[in-house]
């Protein structure tokens, strides 16, 4: 069975081989840590930790940063706010997530660029996919800013759009504090069971939250598997190397064949 890639998965066993060059979805909440606003360095640094150590083995990273940490425009719309205001101002806060991560990665001896798809040309090079191509050819991990640039959209849509434009073999979303996907929200339902696997059409039909549905159907119209893990220390490194972690969503092996 082959997905978006060269990469091969073996749904019904243990071992799949490592990836060359994948998406890494980072949520604001990731970026939050335990607070309840806002950005935690300490939790900023081992995330950056981590992603330098797995870049360093060669792997091509790419990564798209939410900003429900500061700001997210359905929630501004629902108070009164015009919706494609609040989405932009939502964008920008991408932005600025974005620029910490860049400064936490190159602190750690690591070669970025942050592409934004709004511009912002003091602190960002406009999208441009073959440029980002490039970035990513010549070892700089690339970080995608302001989403898809447009409003009513999410950063999980733009997730999956650039890593099929980049041509990336996965997206790996990191979560915080769930270990993948659950059949119920393990946060009120302590008895909420793990699903180690599921196809893109389960995940739209059962409702389950990982990611809003036009970002699932868009993965699931172009076989791009989804691995969905708690970004734990060590995670990134065991996802991107191949080993079971969490929550493989991928097109069902009757459908590939
Ligand atoms: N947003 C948008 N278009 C996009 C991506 C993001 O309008 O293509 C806005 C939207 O308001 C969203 C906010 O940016 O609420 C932050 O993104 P998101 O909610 O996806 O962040 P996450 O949940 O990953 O932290």
């Amino acid at each position: 069975m082959t997905t978006a890639g060269t990469r091969e998965v073996d749904l019904a066993g243990e071992q799949a081989t490592g990836f060359r060059r994948v998406l890494l979805k980072l949520s604001g909440e990731a970026l939050m840590g335990d607070r309840e606003f806002g950005l935690d360095p300490e939790r900023i640094e081992q995330i950056a930790h981590e992603i330098v150590e797995v870049h360093e083995t060669g792997l091509e990273i790419a990564i798209v940063s939410g900003a429900g940490n500061i700001y997210r425009g359905m929630a501004a719309a629902a108070e009164g706010m015009d919706r494609a205001t609040a989405d932009y101002a939502g964008m920008l806060a991408t932005v600025l997530n974005s620029l910490v991560l860049q400064d936490a990665l190159e602190r750690r001896g690591a070669q970025t660029r942050v592409l934004s798809a709004l511009v912002v040309s003091e602190v960002a090079e406009p999208y441009i996919r073959r440029r980002a191509i490039r970035h990513l050819e010549k070892g700089r991990i690339v970080i995608f800013a302001a989403g898809t640039g447009n409003p009513f959209f999410t950063t999980d849509t733009a997730a999956a759009l650039r890593a099929l434009e980049i041509g990336a073999e996965a997206i790996l979303m990191g979560k915080h504090a769930v270990e993948g996907v659950y059949g119920d929200d393990p946060r009120t339902n302590p008895g909420a069971e793990l699903l180690p696997q599921l196809t893109h059409l389960e995940v739209i039909e059962r409702g389950l939250k990982v990611m809003d549905t036009t970002a699932l159907s868009l993965c699931m119209d172009n076989n791009l598997p989804i691995y969905v893990f708690e970004l734990a220390q060590g995670n990134i490194r065991r996802v991107a190397a191949g080993e079971r972690v969490g929550t493989i969503i991928s097109t069902s092996k009757e459908k590939d064949e």
